[in-house]
């Protein structure tokens, strides 16, 4: 029927088993568990390039780039030189170093959007701050998110949308005190009635609006050049913030991210993954004004034992280094000749697929709709679809990341023979998918 027999996955079902004994689910973050596709997780043993392999000695293309960060693909020689060299002079001081001076002037001496910023330690952290931020500089306690968009696991944004238009989130954690879930409200994306109803019904009270970049934990909701100017201009007239949540955008679609893409200036950016190289790292930045309100010259308080750390911050500046010298170019392109031809094909064959993709980013959603901007178009019985493609494909070489609600990404490691071959192995899939 066109199925290819499953990989073997002793070995990483020997650990997963093992695994469940020491971490809850058996992992350390709740989407590796592959609780949305079939089997066992892999259990990753290296990568090199755009390869990895597990524990089983299976060898797969990697689309999911460790969730965005490898932009470069897996240890990049100029990445891996970097970190070893800052690894000879200790790992941690606590105290400043040199080397966040250099990754701070990589990225303010090339963005025009940002004044200063701050090293944090995860995308969570980042976010987290920027909404303190926000608060403390506005005085104000509320915050507007939209419904299918992550901004990591901190309390105000653990929120879902409730029921009606414009409501009060509810917490869609447990642990998430209501009276925090109260403080944040969640509307629909692409809806400008929303985002007026929200702040004619809580005048003077929303301290900021975050959105990601371009929403790309829920698919890839792209939305639309005026929608984002839209929110710029209300965000200004009810002296709200707008927070560009760039932590999957920033240095993604360029190096200035969604900021330069829409060419709008936010009041906060909040950034991850690519500056971190594949090291734990985060940041937050605005202008000089916004930024003053943080400690210590401000009241606003914000701190880490690791942040800026000296590996981190190593690998960060070799990864920027290679992007301001060059790869969009190649990347986006590269990408959007891939895309191309997965429509050309998914066209031809008339199957209720769509692939949406902007830079090097990816989504193939089982849809037939043209465009989908906001969470509810997205149809969940569709990842049903995406199961049997998450299985088949691994079962041909390339991994793709375990929910059909994330994104793929290319990095520059991804070749146009690797490409080739993804694309045969996404036929074939998707023949099963719908034989
Ligand atoms: N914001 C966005 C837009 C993200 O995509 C993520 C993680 N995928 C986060 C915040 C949280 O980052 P982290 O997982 O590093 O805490």
């Amino acid at each position: 029927d066109g199925s290819k027999p499953d990989i073997s996955r002793e070995k990483s079902t020997q650990l997963y088993e093992k695994a469940k004994q020491y971490f809850p689910g058996g992992v350390n973050s709740p989407v590796r568990a592959f609780k949305s596709v079939h089997g066992a997780p892999l259990f990753i043993e290296k990568g090199d390039g755009c390869r990895i392999w597990d524990a089983d000695g299976n060898e797969f293309i990697d689309f999911c780039c460790s969730w965005g960060p490898l932009i470069l693909g897996h240890n990049h020689e100029k990445v891996r030189e970097s970190v070893t060299e800052a690894l000879q002079n200790g790992l941690s001081f606590g105290a400043p170093t040199v080397l966040e001076n250099e990754l701070a002037e990589l990225i303010l001496q090339n963005n025009r959007y940002l004044e200063k910023i701050r090293f944090v330690s995860s995308g969570t952290e980042a976010v987290m701050s920027a909404i303190r931020l926000a608060r403390g500089y506005t005085k104000k306690d509320k915050i507007i998110k939209f419904e299918g968009c992550y901004h990591g696991h901190s309390d105000s944004l653990l929120v879902k949308a409730g029921s009606g238009l414009v409501t009060f989130g509810e917490t869609s954690s447990a642990g998430v005190p209501k009276s925090f879930a109260d403080e944040t409200i969640v509307i629909p994306l692409n809806d400008k009635d929303a985002i007026e109803d929200a702040f004619g019904q809580f005048k003077d009270q929303v301290a900021a609006v975050i959105i990601e970049g371009i929403p790309a934990n829920n698919g890839l909701l792209i939305q639309e050049q005026e929608y984002v100017e839209y929110l710029r201009k209300i965000t200004t007239e009810n002296n709200a913030l707008l927070i560009f949540d760039e932590v999957i955008t920033g240095f993604r679609l360029g190096f200035e991210g969604a900021a330069a893409y829409y060419d709008i200036q936010p009041d906060i950016i909040t950034y991850g993954k690519i500056i971190g190289g594949g090291m734990p790292v985060g940041a937050y930045g605005a202008s000089s004004d916004i930024m003053s309100y943080i400690s210590p010259d401000g009241g606003v308080y914000q701190a880490g034992t690791l942040s800026g750390n000296p590996i981190a911050m190593a690998a960060g500046i070799a990864q920027l280094t290679v992007l301001k010298n060059g790869v969009y170019k190649s990347l986006n392109s590269k990408t959007k000749d891939f895309v191309e031809a997965l429509r050309r094909f998914v066209a031809a064959k008339n199957y209720k697929v769509k692939i949406f993709s902007v830079g090097s980013i990816f989504w193939i959603a089982f849809t037939d709709q043209e465009q989908i901007r906001a969470a509810s178009d997205i149809d969940p019985a569709s990842m049903e679809k995406y199961k049997v493609m998450h299985r088949e494909l691994l079962n041909r070489g390339i991994y793709f990341g375990p929910s059909g609600y994330e994104v793929g990404f290319v990095s520059s490691a991804h070749t146009k023979t690797d490409l080739e071959k993804t694309k045969r192995a996404i036929f074939e899939s998707l023949e099963v998918v719908f034989r």
